[in-house]
């Protein structure tokens, strides 16, 4: 592969209303950090009440002829708009390794995970086809369709700038809403990018617009009486205030939270490929993956077996910028979540669990400025420890010896996170039983990071989920529209008078 070109702009990055760039009428703004060298690039427009009104009032005026437009003519814009995300993959993983960090190759397969939610709303004319029967009674024929809510609104987290949006309006916007979207404030650039596409797409302007800012934007959107629906993706705490506050005002809502992901290596495990999948899925994006595995649950001997081998891996990780091709992690997105992930260490030290590499105060020549850590090891974790317990959202691997595959379980289900686990075994009966007994919604068998493809939804358990419909799949299409039931009888094929019984089939 040619060496990637690095994303420089220095412009504000602001609102994109009713198909147009907008500064808008807030007077705040905030620093956009490079992570990798710790300088302030750019800054983002943070919105005012009145910019999130500008927003919404602009996507009600656009939803009613975007929804009353054939399906397939808003699948044939998503077509184009699904092309112009391929031709600008590389802009828009240059873009997220410049203010995410994490590694661009890794970018790369962000914007083809969301590209493929895309493609999947594509086939909307398909999805949205109703149920008919004909002759429910007699002379009498009931059908249901779905139609869509209105405005709908996604809030979304710094951690997938790009795939978490495209989790949500590729969906809602082929089902006929308008979306009005607010992205994470750290790494802001790609939803811009995203919403000029989309108008070039043949999108209609204010079907799609994005309000960047903080809680006052999303405030707005949690109160607005106009958004009919919000789906959010970001730590379990403000998931619940989401799920709390936006339900009292009356929207549906999916609130996706935080996460603890555990992978269990049975003895019989191939420990080979579990070591590669332990060290790709703990240590990728720095951990900074709400699918990254942060517990490995090491039944019977194996602790004993794969430790140095872990070790000594976790010691050998490329740290470095990520545009370089080799690297294997970038920097943490902020220096305050790189001091919360290293303060968790100490933590972790002063509870007692060996720490067996430690990550902190890692240096890369040349990038001393950078908001790097290294990957850290521990072992002889216990669940009473707050680094058992609690998410830390970086590069550390907490690894738990139990005796057997039933302690293993009863871990995982205890865990108040249940967004995704893994079981490496090379026992189809184990495994089997695993799948079937684990209180999480996300399974992988001999696969550490089980993301489901676009056509199959993704969503936790537990507090890692708070709503009854996971993201984008047939779900999302469900979570979108709502369903109308039609009973249709021509006044002239059976004449009766009034009737006062509950009808049935006659
Ligand atoms: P976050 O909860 O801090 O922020 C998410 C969004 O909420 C952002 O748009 C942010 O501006 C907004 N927000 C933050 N504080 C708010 C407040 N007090 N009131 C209203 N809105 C507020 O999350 P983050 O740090 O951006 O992302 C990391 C978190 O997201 C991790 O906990 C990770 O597990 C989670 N995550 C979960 C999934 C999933 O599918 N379950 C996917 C990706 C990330």
């Amino acid at each position: 592969m040619a060496a990637p070109t690095p994303y420089t702009a220095t412009h504000t990055i602001t609102h994109w209303i009713a198909g147009e760039r907008r500064a808008g009428t807030g007077s705040r703004t905030q620093d956009v950090f490079n992570p990798t060298t710790g300088a302030v690039a750019r800054q983002v427009v943070l919105a005012s009440p009145d910019d999130v009104q500008a927003a919404v009032a602009a996507a009600k005026k656009a939803q009613p002829a975007w929804a009353d437009m054939p399906p397939i003519r808003r699948a044939r814009i998503m077509n184009k708009f699904l092309a112009l995300m391929e031709a600008h993959r590389d802009a828009l993983a240059a873009m997220i390794t410049a203010e995410h960090g994490k590694v661009y190759t890794d970018a790369q397969g962000e914007v083809t995970r969301g590209i493929d939610i895309i493609e999947f709303a594509c086939g909307i004319p398909q999805l949205l086809k109703g149920d008919f029967t004909d002759q429910v009674s007699t002379g009498i024929d009931n059908w249901t369709m779905r139609q869509p809510l209105g405005v709908v609104a996604g809030i979304t987290p710094f951690n997938f700038p790009c795939m978490v949006p495209c989790w949500m309006f590729p969906v809602a916007l082929a089902c006929g809403n308008a979306f009005v979207l607010k992205p994470s404030e750290r790494d802001p650039s790609a939803s811009l990018l995203m919403a000029e596409l989309l108008q070039q797409a043949g999108l209609p302007d204010g079907v799609f617009n994005v309000v960047q800012g903080d809680k006052v934007a999303v405030d707005g959107l949690l109160t607005h009486p106009d958004v009919r629906a919000l789906s959010f993706v970001g730590s379990t705490p403000i998931a619940q205030y989401i799920y709390e506050t936006a339900a009292h005002h009356g929207k549906r809502v999916q609130a996706l939270g935080g996460a603890k992901n555990h992978m269990v290596v049975m003895p019989d495990a191939d420990l080979e490929q579990a070591v590669d999948a332990l060290i790709g899925s703990a240590y990728g994006s720095a951990g900074e993956r709400c699918m990254a595995i942060s517990v490995a649950v090491l039944v019977g001997d194996v602790g004993d077996r794969i430790m140095p081998v872990l070790a000594q891996r976790a010691r050998a990780l490329k740290i470095k910028n990520g545009m370089e091709l080799d690297a294997e992690m970038g920097p943490i997105v902020t220096r305050e979540a790189r001091d919360r992930i290293e303060n968790y260490i100490g933590i972790g030290v002063a509870e007692g669990a060996t720490l067996v590499v430690d990550g902190r105060g890692h240096q890369v020549p040349g990038l001393e400025k950078g908001f790097f850590t290294g990957g850290t090891l521990f072992d002889h974790v216990k669940p009473t420890m707050r680094i058992y317990k609690e998410e830390i959202f970086g590069p550390v691997l907490a690894c738990v010896r139990v005796k057997d595959f039933a302690e293993a379980v009863q871990l995982v289900n205890d865990h108040e996170y249940g967004n995704g686990v893994a079981c490496f075994t090379s026992d189809g009966g184990v495994a089997r039983e695993f799948a079937r007994r684990i209180q999480v919604g996300m399974v992988g068998i001999n696969v550490p990071i089980p993301v489901p493809m676009a056509w199959h939804g993704f969503g936790g358990w537990k507090r890692s989920l708070f709503g009854d419909m996971h993201a984008y799949g047939e779900e999302g299409v469900r979570f979108y529209t709502k369903q109308k039931s039609i009973m249709q009888r021509w006044p002239d094929s059976t004449p009766k008078g009034a009737e006062f019984a509950m009808p049935t089939a006659q």
